[in-house]
Formats: structure tokens, sequence, C-alpha cells
């Protein structure tokens, strides 16, 4: 039996999207800036496929950019709404992903002013008041948390940012789909999203930019995605990620599985739930008393189980997660911690093996200690 219990840091690839994805790369094959009616057919399915997006948030699709992900969709967000302003007071939330952390580490180099923003023991910013003020030009609060799955307030964050007047670039990779998002009703200058993450492809994403903000372009070429992200586009990738965009994403099911997963491994001796209590459906984040993270970790792998200790981006790293020490977690729980993140493809019976494999594993692994 094989278990995947890793959908947050990337999902299998839904039959679907690979049929259309491979229809498209046999059938238009064309360069969506050619004008003949190859180009002009892989063009259409773009604008399409931009168009099902835009839906989706509920904005116009002339707000909708492609990228290769949600680490480029990050910087040129950050980047391009900073290059059109004077003002250098910058802040972030203390548990965003690396793509947007290591990003405000290079802008501090760069003579940024930078704050963080804490966050309480459920991974909810703090102090937001003290925060985001007029003097502040930008800040970044991912929506839903990668590691705690914490859903924040991004429109209450929104409603501080339009009072105040500063932009406000938000993380939506892991809501998604997930978390309805309303752009309407919730205004944000920008937003990034990514199509591994949804049964879609890898190396391709969104970026949202309000038609009231300014960006620049992270490169420069040719007219694609309106200058700003120049480049021959990913079609594959495109209509990929839109056909993920359409799939059921069975929050509740995934809900259901989640609760009954936690509910079994807080019957374990010394395991301990992390994060929020009201969490993204998919995530399951707890620690094991006298339990290494990474040696369980090993231990799954050898059960054909798949899961993480922390962000995939920097899980090669032996590090302790800057997310669970955020929330107050001592270094060596953040040590003991170990990911679960589900997919509308689990099943309890899956569930059921690997809880079965976790009790005898941290059995061991306590007795040999
Ligand atoms: N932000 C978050 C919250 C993520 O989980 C990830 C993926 N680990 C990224 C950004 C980066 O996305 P991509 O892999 O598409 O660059």
């Amino acid at each position: 039996m094989e278990v995947y219990l890793d959908n947050a840091a990337s999902t299998k690839v839904d039959k679907n999207v690979v049929a259309q994805m491979q229809k498209v790369m046999l059938n238009q094959y064309g360069n969506p800036s050619s004008i003949h009616a190859k180009g002009e057919e892989a063009r259409e399915l773009i604008e399409n496929t931009r168009e099902l997006i835009a839906r989706k948030l509920n904005c116009s699709s002339e707000e909708v950019y492609f990228t290769s992900g949600a680490t480029e969709s990050n910087n040129l967000a950050i980047r391009g709404l900073l290059a059109n302003t004077k003002n250098k007071n910058i802040v972030c939330s203390a548990i965003e992903h690396d793509s947007v952390l290591t990003l405000f580490k290079q802008l501090e180099k760069e003579g940024y002013n930078v704050k963080v923003i804490p966050v309480d023991k459920e991974g909810y910013v703090k102090d937001l008041n003290k925060y985001v003020t007029s003097k502040t030009a930008l800040v970044a609060v991912m929506h839903v948390n990668n590691e705690i799955g914490t859903i924040e307030d991004i429109q209450k964050i929104s409603q501080l940012c339009v009072k105040n007047k500063v932009l406000f670039h938000c993380d939506a990779v892991q809501s998604f789909t997930k978390v309805p998002i309303d752009l309407k009703k919730i205004k944000v200058s920008t937003m990034a999203m990514s199509g591994h993450k949804i049964y879609g492809p890898k190396g391709v994403g969104a970026l949202y930019v309000s038609k009231n903000v300014k960006l620049n372009p992270l490169f420069y070429g040719g007219h694609q995605e309106n200058e700003l992200r120049p480049g021959t586009e990913n079609v594959p990738g495109i209509i990929g990620f839109g056909e993920a965009v359409k799939l059921d994403s069975k929050v509740d099911q995934i809900s259901k599985l989640r609760d009954y997963f936690i509910k079994k491994l807080l019957n374990i001796n010394g395991v301990e739930l992390n994060g929020p209590k009201k969490r993204l459906c998919n995530n399951v984040n707890v620690s094991f008393d006298n339990v290494v993270g990474e040696t369980l970790l090993f231990h799954l792998n050898l059960k054909n189980i798949y899961v993480s200790t922390g962000a995939a981006c920097s899980s090669k790293e032996v590090g302790v997660s800057h997310v669970l020490t955020a929330i107050g977690l001592s270094r060596k729980k953040a040590n003991s911690s170990i990911r679960f993140s589900l997919s509308k493809d689990t099943t309890k019976k899956d569930i059921d093996y690997v809880v079965k494999e976790i009790n005898s594993i941290v059995e061991i692994l306590r007795k040999a200690r």
C-alpha cells in the first residue's frame, strides 16, 4: 500500500488535467503570439483559461497574469509594486512562505525598513493596527499557512490596508479552490496562486493584479502578458492549470477525513495538535513526544507513506520550522512535528493504514531511546 499525504507540497496531477495537456501539446503547439490559425488556437485557449480563473476569483480577466508559479508571482508582485513607490516601510507576517520571507530579507539588505508581524498560538496575525499604518508602503500576509493551515482574516487586513492606503499582497497558494475568494469583497493589490497544489502541473501559476495598482515587470522581452511577464506562454501548463481549477475540490469530504485522522492521532500517547482549531480542510500538523520528526518521516517512508516535517522547499535542510517556532513551540517540539496534508483522493483506508503504522513506529522509536 502507498499513501501520499504531502499534498500541501505538491499534488498528483489529475487524469483530466493530463488528458487536456496532452491534447494541447499534440494539437495547439503553435506560438500564441503567431497570427496564423495555429497561433490563434493556442491564444484562444489561454484567454479562455484567464477568464475561468477570473470567474473563480470574481475579478476581471485583464487582472489575471500567468507566471511560472507562486515563487515568481510573489516576487513579481512585491518587487513590482515597490518599484512604484518611494516609501520603504514594508511588513510581512512571521509565517510567510520562504518565497516571501527570503525576498523581504533581501529587500532589507537593499535598504527597506522591514517589520515582521507576530502571530498568536494558532497562527493568526497579531497587533495589526501597530504594523499597518498610514506610514506603511506594503503588507504581505498569506491567506492560508502551508504548515499549520491557519486561515487568516484577509478581509479584515484588506480593510485596514484600504483605510491606510497601504498596498496588500496576499499569497493564496494553499487556499485557492479550497477556501472561497471573492475579490470584489476582499480588496487586495495582488494575489499569488500555483498550479501544482490543486492537481495541476508544476511550473505554472498566476498573479492577480488589481486594476487600481501599477506593477513593474521583473523581466523585459516581448509583449506577452501585457508586457508584465514577457516570454512565450507555457500553453499546456496554463491549460492544465485551468482544467485543475474546474475540478471538484471535495472540501467537505476532505474535512471529515481530516477530523477523523486528528481524532485517531490524538488517541496515541504524547501526541499534540499544532496550529488552529479551525484549519484548512486538508491540513494536519502534530508533534510526537520523544520522537524526532525526521526519524518518523524516514520510517514512514519505508512503509510507502509520504509526509513532511515542514515546508517542502526547506525540508531538505535540517532546521527548525519558522512557522512552528512563531506560534510558540520549543525547538524540540517543533522538531518532533509532522505535517500530513490530504487530497481529494485520500480514503479512510489510507488513514487507517497510516495510523496503524504510526502507532507501531512511535512505540519502537520511544523504546529505543
Ligand atoms: N507559497 C506557499 C504558501 C506555498 O506553499 C508554496 C509552495 N510550497 C509557494 C508559495 C511556492 O509555490 P511554487 O512552488 O509554485 O513556486
